[in-house]
Formats: structure tokens, C-alpha cells, sequence
């Protein structure tokens, strides 16, 4: 039987995929490439924005063209939302729309299930940085998010189950961990004694993984103490944080119901920077929500200015199904060739800031996770504040390595570099 497996949206799918793959790999399945000849088809969907369901949509046509014969498996955000949008069984199409998605297709693949396997099992990855799921779900309700309705509330991975996968990913030569989740920053919320923090303190005493990062982290869960000990961690723990700030405008933050305010992201990121002012701080933000006007849009992208993130991914708000946000007046919505005007205008302010900030590490040594061997200027891999870089003299065997790398200079967004000869430096220093 062969199987191939498309992933969109999050790392979390992506890490849900990898277990998936590591099952089917365990019963001696071929998996094939999505645009090779399956039996089957399984798509793990995102339903983030109305994008996500169209591209969902075309990769559901596009697996039942591949083959004429093959079934698809819809799993994933999306199986809820298309179950009502299409409620008509469809030929050679199954939806599963549970949370229990991978007992489920193993029970429709007729292939065997055993619980306690499937709590062993070690994510299949072919890359270098590997995604280690550690929570689901998510209890927050932001105004605009359908997330939670679809994933539920929190719930976390045993904590000796995720120190068991890190050091079988250790055996494997995995060199960085990235430890992802819906809402991260609450796992171990619903368990007795333990957390985030005190999770990754635990992963990086027991493993020898050479850094671990954090995914994603919600402004409103980061406190002193979490700060304190995170900057005792450090090189293990990645010298950056991807906060999601979604808008630097107070009025629309709280329309969006995200629990703070702009004063507060920004003594965050201060008391941030006090521990180590070259640290990365990424972000997420939504334009064209509904209320924003121009002068709140302004208020973002100045907002943004101050900050200097060092990168930003920038979404254009759709009303999602099952949020308060879709239910508002529609003549507070923005019109979309508006909504792409800022989406425009923002990513340039984004990128001028980011330059900025990848500029200021020319001259220094950067420690790169070989992502790519590829001897053109192609981006190599990423350094610990997750910036791209190409470093000359690459080997193929430096293939998930991470080594020192010197950058003299930036190109197109990428930072320039030579690997630095001493390359067991960095990997020997833990
Ligand atoms: S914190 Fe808000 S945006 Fe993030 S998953 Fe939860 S509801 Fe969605």
C-alpha cells in the first residue's frame, strides 16, 4: 500500500504528520510524494482563514486527480468546517472530524492501533530542526480565532513522554528541538506540577539536544520568574521569542479580546531585551480587522517601527465561522483591496526593521543549523535568533550539524558567512 501525506498550516499539523508517518513507516508502508500514484491521499487541513480552506479544498481535487482509483482522508482544522459547508458524503472522500484523528485513520487504513505504541513513538522527519508537539488546544476565545472551537481546550503530553521523544530524537542526531503547541505557553496548565519552563529545564538537564526553541509564545503567559529562568538556559534555549502581538493598536486589541495592551508588549519586550538586547523577537499580526481604521492601522505599523521585530508573519483578517468576530456589523468590516494595501504596506516595515536587525550581526559568529548542503547562495540554515544565513564552505556530511559561521555581510534578506573551520566549537561546547 502506498501513502502520501500533505501538511498545511501550523507546525503543530506538521508535528501531528510526522507521528503519522512514523506509524505507517512501522507497519512497512511506502509513503510516496503527494504527486506520485497512492492508494491513499491523507490531507491534515488548516482552517485559520478562508485561504487555508481554499488551498485545503484544492489539494483534496488535486489528490482525487492524481489517481482515479485512490481514497483521501481529510483530517485536520478544517474536516469540522468542511463536514458542514459540504454535508453530502462524497465518493472516495472520508472526513474525520475527531480529535482522536490518527487512531482514526489507522482504524480506516485497517491497520493496527496500540495505544501504547503510539505514546512511544518518535515523530519521522527528514529534517534537521524537528517539531516536538507538546500541547493542543487552547482556552483563550480570542474574538477572531475559530482555534479553540475546533481543537478544544488544553491538553498536554506527559511530561516523561516528551523527555523520552527528545532523547530518542537525541540518538537519532536531531540537534535542535522545536517545542511546539497551540497554546504553548499553557501547557501543563490542567496537570499538578509542572510547566513550560520547568519542562524545557528538565529536557535540556537529561538530553544532550543542543538547543531547544519555543515555538510560539503568548505575551499575556510570559512572567519574571519564566524570563529568569529561561535566560539561565540559554545557548540550549534559543535566544528568541516569537510573541504574538496581532496589533499595535489598543482599541482593536481589546475589540479582539487578546487581554492586553500595547503598553504591556512593549515592557515585555524591554524587560526582554535588559536580559540580552541582541535576542529575536518575532511576531504575528492580523490587518483589516473589523473596526480598524486608518488611524489604528497607523498606530501598527508605528507600533511595529518601535518594536523592530525581527521578522513577522502578516495576516489579512477573514471572518472565521463560530467567532464573536464573525457575528459583528458587517459596515465595521474592511474592504479587501484595503486590507491588501496594509497587508503590503506593513510586510515593507516589517522587512526594513528586519534588515536592521540581521545587519547588526555582521562581524559577529552566528551558530547555524545545516539545513541545506546546496553549494549555490541558497540559505544554509538558521542561527539560534533564527535568522537565514548561507555559509561558504558547507560540506555535505555538516547536513543537520550546527557550526559556527562568520557573516561579513547581507543579501537579499539572507545573511552572507563563512563556516569557521573550528566547527566542533559549537557542537562540543554542551
Ligand atoms: S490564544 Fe487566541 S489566537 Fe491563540 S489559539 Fe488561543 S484563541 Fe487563537
Amino acid at each position: 500500500m502506498k501513502i502520501a501525506i500533505k501538511t498545511l498550516g501550523c507546525k503543530v499539523n506538521q508535528s501531528e504528520s510526522d507521528v503519522l508517518a512514523a506509524l505507517l513507516i512501522n507497519e512497512d508502508i511506502s509513503l510516496v510524494a503527494f504527486e506520485d500514484q497512492a492508494d491513499w491521499y491523507i490531507i491534515n487541513s488548516c482552517a485559520v482563514t478562508k485561504m487555508s480552506e481554499k488551498k485545503t479544498r484544492q489539494w483534496i481535487s488535486r489528490a482525487l486527480r492524481n489517481n482515479e482509483k485512490s481514497q483521501v482522508i481529510l483530517i485536520g482544522c478544517y474536516s469540522p468546517l468542511y463536514i458542514r459547508q459540504f454535508p453530502l458524503p462524497q465518493p472516495r472522500l472520508q472526513v474525520i472530524d475527531s480529535p482522536e484523528k490518527i487512531k482514526k485513520v489507522m482504524e480506516i487504513l485497517n491497520l493496527p492501533w496500540d495505544e501504547s505504541f503510539s505514546s512511544k513513538v518518535i515523530p519521522e522527519t527528514e529534517r534537521a530542526r524537528v517539531w516536538l508537539k507538546i500541547e493542543d488546544g487552547c482556552d483563550h476565545f480570542c474574538n477572531y480565532c475559530i482555534v479553540p472551537h475546533l481543537r478544544g481546550s488544553v491538553r498536554s503530553e506527559e511530561p516523561e513522554k516528551i523527555i523520552r521523544q527528545a532523547t530518542h530524537l537525541e540518538r537519532k542526531g536531531v540537534q535542535e528541538i522545536v517545542l511546539c503547541g497551540i497554546n504553548l505557553g499553557m501547557f501543563g496548565k490542567e496537570r499538578e506540577n509542572t510547566n513550560l519552563i520547568e519542562l524545557l529545564e528538565n529536557l535540556v538537564r537529561v538530553t544532550n539536544v543542543v538547543r531547544y526553541r519555543l515555538s510560539s509564545i503568548e505575551p499575556f503567559l510570559i512572567d519574571k520568574e519564566f524570563l529568569d529562568r529561561y535566560f539561565s538556559l540559554i545557548p540550549r534555549a534559543c535566544p528568541h521569542f516569537h510573541l504574538p502581538l496581532q496589533s499595535g493598536s489598543d482599541e482593536i486589541l481589546l475589540k479582539m479580546g487578546r487581554g492586553y495592551t500595547t503598553q504591556f508588549y512593549r515592557e515585555l519586550v524591554s524587560s526582554i531585551r535588559k536580559y540580552d538586547n541582541e535576542v529575536a523577537i518575532s511576531t504575528d499580526i492580523i490587518v483589516g480587522f473589523p473596526g480598524e481604521s486608518e488611524k489604528l492601522f497607523t498606530e501598527t505599523v508605528e507600533f511595529c517601527q518601535e518594536i523592530g521585530f525581527s521578522r513577522a508573519h502578516v495576516f489579512v483578517y477573514s471572518p472565521r465561522p463560530l467567532t464573536p468576530a464573525s457575528q459583528w456589523d458587517e459596515s465595521e468590516g474592511v474592504p479587501s483591496t484595503i486590507k491588501k494595501d496594509r497587508e503590503a504596506k506593513l510586510l515593507k516595515i516589517i522587512r526594513d526593521g528586519q534588515l536592521i536587525y540581521y545587519r547588526s550581526f555582521i562581524g559577529k559568529t552566528l551558530s547555524v543549523l545545516v539545513e541545506s548542503v546546496n553549494g549555490n547562495q541558497d540559505v544554509t540554515g538558521y542561527s539560534e535568533n533564527y535568522i537565514p544565513v548561507h555559509g561558504d564552505g558547507i560540506e555535505v556530511a555538516d547536513y543537520g550539524r550546527i557550526i559556527p559561521v562568520f557573516i561579513n555581510r547581507e543579501q537579499n534578506g539572507i545573511l552572507l558567512g563563512k563556516i569557521i573551520q573550528n566547527r566542533k566549537s559549537v557542537i562540543d561546547s554542551h
